[in-house]
């Protein structure tokens, strides 16, 4: 290809999705940039860091989980960049509670977010991936779906759910030239991370448990979700990568 790559990065004001917007902008991609509307100005200072990067950036406000948010975001980035190459569905929250006692609106919130948000950026851009015969949609989803920790059941049910998802779809549309591939982050610390890592003793028993003796940075996730977007990939799809330092062996 010779004209700059784009992708749609959700979630993308902090953490792991501003760290994977700015991967992909260093590796010669134009981004167009979610978040949800509360998050405007995180959003717009990493739009100006990509564009100091000479790439070009676009911010785009939606709450993933609505529909018509979602596809007015997905008509007004295909509509300013022509087309979206690669999509990252990164948006993703975190509402600790154990099951017993877990409130509907909790298990409702995260598989709103994580799951169905996932699926409905995914359904508004296949239409135009499917027109060019080419898509590099990943997604990111947990060791939290494959392993789990107490207190997360509705989070690790709403990333197994994307996993799942992500399978299915990558043998509708192979054949049209889209790979699916999901990443799934260890501890990472970034805000989310630190509902976990906020008590030292907790972030070094996290250490003690990672082969390679640390947390993570949101950079670590940032080349594997890169080789899923380009074309490294490309006999790749319906995977699953753990990219946590070496805790989840599967
Ligand atoms: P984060 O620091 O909380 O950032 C997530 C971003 O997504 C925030 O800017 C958040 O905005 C935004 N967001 C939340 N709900 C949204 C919605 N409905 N529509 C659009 N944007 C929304 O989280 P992170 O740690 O970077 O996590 C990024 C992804 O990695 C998530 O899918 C998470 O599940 C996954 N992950 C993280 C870890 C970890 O250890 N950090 C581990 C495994 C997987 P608000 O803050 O305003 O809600």
């Amino acid at each position: 290809m010779s004209e700059p790559r784009t992708a749609l990065v959700t979630g993308a004001s902090r953490g792991i999705g501003a760290a994977i917007a700015l991967g992909l902008a260093r590796r010669g991609y134009d981004v167009a940039l979610n978040d949800i509307a509360r998050q405007e100005e995180a959003l717009n200072d990493v739009a100006d860091e990509i564009r100091a990067l000479g790439r070009r950036a676009e911010t785009f406000h939606a709450d993933v989980s609505v529909k018509a948010e979602v596809d007015s975001m997905v008509a007004q980035a295909l509509s300013a960049f022509g087309r979206i190459d690669a999509v990252v569905n990164n948006a993703g929250i975190l509402i600790a509670g154990e099951v017993d006692g877990l409130p509907e609106a909790h298990w409702d919130a995260v598989m709103d977010v994580n799951a169905k948000g996932a699926f409905m950026v995914i359904q508004a851009l296949l239409p135009s991936m499917k027109a060019r015969g080419y898509g590099r949609i990943v997604n990111i989803a947990s060791i939290g779906g494959k392993h789990g920790a107490p207190a997360q059941a509705h989070y690790s049910a709403s990333k197994a759910a994307v996993m799942g998802f992500s399978r299915v779809l990558a043998q509708e549309v192979g054949s049209l030239g889209i790979t699916v591939n999901c990443v799934c982050p260890g501890i990472i610390l970034t805000d989310m991370g630190r509902v976990n890592l906020d008590d030292p003793h907790v972030r070094a028993a996290w250490s003690a448990k990672t082969a390679l003796a640390r947390i993570g940075d949101p950079e670590d996730v940032v080349g594997p979700v890169a080789f899923f977007a380009s074309d490294d990939s490309a006999f790749v799809t319906g995977q699953t990568l753990n990219v946590d330092g070496g805790i989840v062996f599967s």
